[in-house]
């Protein structure tokens, strides 16, 4: 038996055989050719790109369900890569240059753009990297005449092991099939975490050399709620886990039951519970638990996958979509949060030293006024078609927040010069994720209507500790007095200026945390669809004086040791399903 550790990506359970797939490397031939034969594999190179170019559109045509939005937007990047003449140009100086076989130097070129995008550490560059060796697989293998591996093709079910999966992969995978997903590389934001959560496959990522010692129908367990897959399990570890497995399934469905029953604590009050979302195909997952509403649209996705700003007409059927899904309920889109971690070459550049703490969010939009007014006009005609409310990201202080309404002020006189309708009175908000702005947010409650704590960044700048790093990960600490101390700040300060105040940060979704907060004086908790019930659960079993009584004892405390032991132990008491978090 192997136990082995990873990073847990989608929630959930899977046993079954392992089918094992191995970095896919065509091997490609490599000789010399004469200056006389490069109009001849140029031409051979026309026409695997031509076939590639088929195989994508004919990919493109199976439309929904098969392909949703972020599958179509993949596609469709990669077809820009095929299209693009400055990768053709490249290839056929390189061609000069070495007077070797085409495909010898395709793969030349698949090497030194995707070596120096994987090797840049920024999750978002390794994912192009990927991007880059998937058109360039799809090219050799029409060139080489091979077929490539195709996960449509897995017919028993097992747990998918991979060094890592091409996007593509994930898009043809025969998702009926595949219980589970295990993989060397990746991260919580790679396409593949993204895609397992919203279609609800556990999976484990990030195993490091997982590919390395299971083999094709080794026993495998995947557990997606503690980032362990554990292969050829011995007889007690598998009877454990059957019973698991079991107790995950049916905590599921009873959570599922609570779906058309509200948030609202047993002293009745009514909370709140809304998803986070990347894509606008996440909404059958939100509606299918039972969320009250969208609180992040994480907008900046539509303008990454596809390495290119989308213009104001693209981003209006985007958020069109999403309002029209979720009517009558509310959505609260985010304007672009792209820079720090999230570049797209050409577009917005990386390489700052400081990225997490440069040019990012809201003052990348600031100086972009172009590009930050083609969103918002989008926004705002998009207000009619729904119940939208808008929300800025990486707001430090006043001055920045006034900055950003006198712009949504000229999209709306833009908008007015047009005669295009929008609603006039549609809610503005910011998410309090600075520290500046959460010791300022007495002031700053005075100019929004509502406030969104974005946990993931907020601790990562009040402890200052990078939410990356796994070397200092045992710092980032959402129990830790000075984050409760903050968060009480900012809701105190909501309330007294008469707005409400919600979390869209990952402690939202976290089910040890749920209790705090309520007691907190949170009014909504926004988190991936498939937490929703769980935290739905909790709040209808509790009391605001209880949940106010477990606030009263932690805030007396001195560390987050000593509140995680405290909490975790009076949570264990009251839910029996709690320890299967
Ligand atoms: C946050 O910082 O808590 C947040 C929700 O935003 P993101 O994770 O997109 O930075
Ligand atoms: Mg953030």
């Amino acid at each position: 038996m192997n136990v082995v550790e990873g990073i847990m990506v989608s929630p959930g359970i899977a046993i079954g055989p392992a089918c094992v797939r191995a970095p896919e490397l065509l091997s490609v031939p490599s000789y010399e050719i004469s200056m006389g034969q490069i109009p001849y594999e140029i031409e051979r190179f026309q026409a695997a790109r031509a076939k590639a170019v088929q195989d994508i559109e004919i990919l493109l045509q199976r439309g929904e369900p098969e392909i949703g939005d972020m599958e179509r937007k993949l596609l469709d990047s990669h077809l820009l890569m095929l299209n693009d003449p400055h990768f053709q140009e490249e290839l056929v100086r390189t061609l000069k240059e070495r007077r070797k076989n085409v495909e010898s130097v395709l793969r030349e070129i698949e090497e030194s753009l995707a070596e120096k995008l994987e090797s840049s550490g920024d999750e978002y560059l390794k994912e192009r990297g990927l991007d880059i060796r998937d058109v360039s697989n799809r090219l050799l293998s029409h060139l080489l005449k091979q077929k490539r591996g195709n996960l449509a093709d897995i017919d028993r079910e097992c747990v998918l092991v991979a060094h890592n999966l091409l996007p593509s992969d994930i898009i043809s995978m025969n998702r009926e099939k595949i219980v589970g997903i295990a993989t060397d590389f990746g991260g919580k934001t790679s396409h593949v975490a993204i895609l397992a959560r919203a279609f609800e496959i556990p999976a484990v990522l990030g195993l490091s050399d997982i590919t390395a010692f299971v083999r094709d129908q080794d026993n495998v367990i995947l557990d997606g709620n503690r980032g362990l897959v554990i292969v050829d399990p011995d007889e007690a570890t598998l009877k454990g886990y059957l019973t698991s497995k079991e107790a995950w399934q049916q905590h599921e469905l009873q959570l599922l039951n609570l779906n058309e029953l509200r948030a609202e604590t047993r002293d009745g009050k009514l909370l709140q519970l809304e998803s986070n979302i990347e894509v606008p195909d996440e909404i059958h997952s939100v509606l299918a638990h039972g969320a009250d509403g969208i609180g992040l649209f994480r907008s900046e996705f539509l303008y990454i996958v596809p390495r290119k700003f989308p213009d104001e007409e693209e981003q209006l059927q985007a958020y069109n979509r999403v309002l029209e899904g979720m009517k009558p309920r509310s959505v609260t889109i985010r304007t672009l949060d792209l820079g720090g971690d999230k570049v797209i070459p050409g577009v917005i550049p990386g390489g700052e030293l400081n990225p997490i703490l440069g040019w990012r969010a809201v003052r990348f939009c600031l100086s972009k006024p172009d590009v930050f007014k083609s969103q918002l006009r989008a926004l705002l005609r998009a207000s009619v078609h729904g119940n939208l409310k808008i929300m800025f990201p990486m707001i430090s202080g006043a001055e920045e927040l006034e900055s950003t309404l006198e712009i949504l002020e000229e999209a709306k006189d833009e908008l007015r010069g047009r005669g295009q309708p929008f609603d006039e009175h549609v809610p503005i908000g910011i998410m309090i994720e600075v520290p500046s702005a959460a010791f300022t947010s007495d002031i700053l409650a005075r100019k929004v209507s509502f406030f969104s704590i974005g946990t993931n960044d907020l601790i990562q700048y009040m402890i200052a500790v990078d939410r990356e790093n796994e070397r200092i990960a045992y710092l980032y600490e959402p129990f830790h007095p000075g984050v409760l101390r903050l968060i009480k700040m900012v809701v105190d300060n909501a309330h007294s200026n008469g707005i409400p105040v919600g979390m869209c940060g990952e402690m939202a979704g976290d089910p040890y945390a749920a209790v705090i907060l309520l007691g907190l004086g949170l009014d909504e908790y926004s988190m991936s669809a498939i937490g929703i019930p769980t935290i739905k659960r909790i709040i209808r079993s509790v009391t605001i004086a209880e949940a106010e009584e477990l606030v009263g004892t932690i805030m007396e405390m001195k560390s987050s040791q000593e509140i995680d032991r405290y909490v975790r132990a009076w949570m264990g008491e009251r839910f029996d399903f709690i320890s299967q978090y």
